[in-house]
């Protein structure tokens, strides 16, 4: 099979758009076509509805390892030679790009003007890779999900049709929001080929004030006495090496200097903060704090109100098993990566963690045991609305992946 694709794909992309993917992570390998124009990847996709082929978009491939190995993959199509920034107006708060553009790009691009949620710590991923996984970065609980930046996207068919919708501006009132539809698609429904997002002015001023404080769970309370006398970080984080000892809590202002002053006065009174970092030092810890938890196996993500019974949840599983996790938590946001130093992937225990979380009814996402783990079924209304999108969006199922 893969001779033949590769070899037909010569009759519509130059050689050097061709390569071989090689898979990882439970993916199979595949040839990959790397179109360097929109017309190149609409013929690429009619050659490849033509041959009933099933087509996996991607982007720097850095999601892969927390995805599910879809079951049959002929063909990656790949944004590689598809990036640029198309228009930056700084004026407006805009930025478009082709889909393939590495968000070192565009954080470079926008740089001391603004900011570009979400924030990320891995510079290689593609704006389309990012806007497709639909996840949010370490800015969430300011700025929300990357949905929320979307202002407008391009995106191929399956059938190489090119369809837009939102726009350029902020304000944009008509028609429906597809776009929205496509965050978080995951590569299943189109082939997204530019993006155009908001942005927001850069924070004159950040600041990180930590604390130490007994246990995780007296961290995740701080968090909440913070929320409640109305201060709005850009993050709060909080890092255990054991869930049951010592925490830091790590939390994050960023914005004009008389809001970041007043803000961390309030931290200063209901969380006891043991050491203030401005400036440049602020920002190498914001930095090292996105970064924290680079290393997780596992994300669980589930409600503010009962993160800590999530976590009372986790430990009790591990301790029987003798796995000694270790976390990095954003608590206003509920979502824990969770690692296990000295862990090998193929140690079966983490299979039985995962099993015991699901038996809690947590809801945990695995790096590179996708294939191993059970897939998680939604709600039957959920999983037929799905389905019935897919099959109006991509009706001959050439799109790799969907809805069980
Ligand atoms: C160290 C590290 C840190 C990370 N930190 C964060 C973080 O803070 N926040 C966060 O959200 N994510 C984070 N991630 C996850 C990941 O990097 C992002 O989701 C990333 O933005 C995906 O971009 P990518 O180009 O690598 O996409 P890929 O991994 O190539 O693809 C991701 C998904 O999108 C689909 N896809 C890719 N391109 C297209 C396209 N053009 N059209 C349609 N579908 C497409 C693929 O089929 C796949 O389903 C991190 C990953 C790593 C390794």
């Amino acid at each position: 099979m893969s001779a033949r694709v590769t070899e037909l794909l010569t009759g519509v992309l130059a050689q050097e758009r061709i390569r071989h993917f090689p898979g990882g992570h439970g993916h199979r390998a595949a040839p990959e076509a790397a179109p360097s124009s929109l017309e190149e990847a609409a013929e690429v996709l009619r050659l490849a509805r033509a041959e009933r082929w099933s087509v996996q978009p991607l982007g720097h491939g850095t999601r892969l390892a927390w995805l599910r190995p879809r079951e049959r993959v002929d063909l990656v199509l790949s944004s590689r030679n598809l990036r640029g920034i198309t228009s930056y107006e700084p004026a407006d708060g805009t930025l478009t790009a082709l889909a393939g553009t590495s968000w070192a790009e565009l954080v470079a691009a926008t740089a001391g003007r603004h900011h570009l949620s979400p924030e990320l710590s891995e510079p290689d991923a593609t704006l389309g890779g990012t806007i497709a996984a639909g996840l949010s970065g370490f800015d969430r609980l300011r700025y929300g999900p990357v949905r929320h930046q979307v202002l407008g996207l391009a995106a191929l068919h399956a059938d190489g049709t090119r369809v837009k919708s939102g726009g350029r501006v902020v304000k944009n009132v008509t028609g429906y929001d597809l776009h929205r539809l496509w965050c978080g698609s995951e590569g299943t429904l189109c082939f997204l080929a530019e993006g155009t997002l908001r942005l927001y002015p850069a924070p004159a001023e950040t600041a990180v004030l930590r604390a130490t404080v007994a246990s995780p769970a007296e961290a995740i309370g701080r968090c909440h006495a913070l929320l409640r006398a109305g201060v709005q970080p850009l993050a709060a984080v909080v890092s255990a090496q054991e869930l049951a000892g010592p925490a830091e809590l790590a939390v994050v202002l960023a914005g004009r200097p008389e809001a970041v002053e007043g803000e961390a006065a309030l931290v200063r009174t209901h969380a006891q903060p043991s050491a203030e970092l401005h400036g440049a030092d602020a920002l190498a810890a914001r930095a090292e704090l996105c970064r924290a938890g680079q290393g997780a196996l596992l994300v669980l993500a589930t409600r503010p109100s009962i993160l800590n019974a999530a976590l009372g949840a986790l430990a009790k599983a591990a301790r029987a098993l003798e796995l000694e996790p270790r976390v990095s938590l954003h608590p206003l946001l509920a979502t824990a990566q969770v690692e296990f130093p000295g862990i090998q992937l193929q140690d079966e225990r983490l299979l039985e963690l995962d099993e015991e979380l699901a038996g809690a009814g947590l809801r945990a996402r695995w790096r590179g045991l996708g294939a191993r783990t059970p897939r998680p079924r939604p709600a039957a209304a959920a999983a037929d609305l799905m389905l019935r999108l897919k099959r109006s969006l991509d009706p001959d199922g050439l799109f790799a992946g969907g809805p069980p």
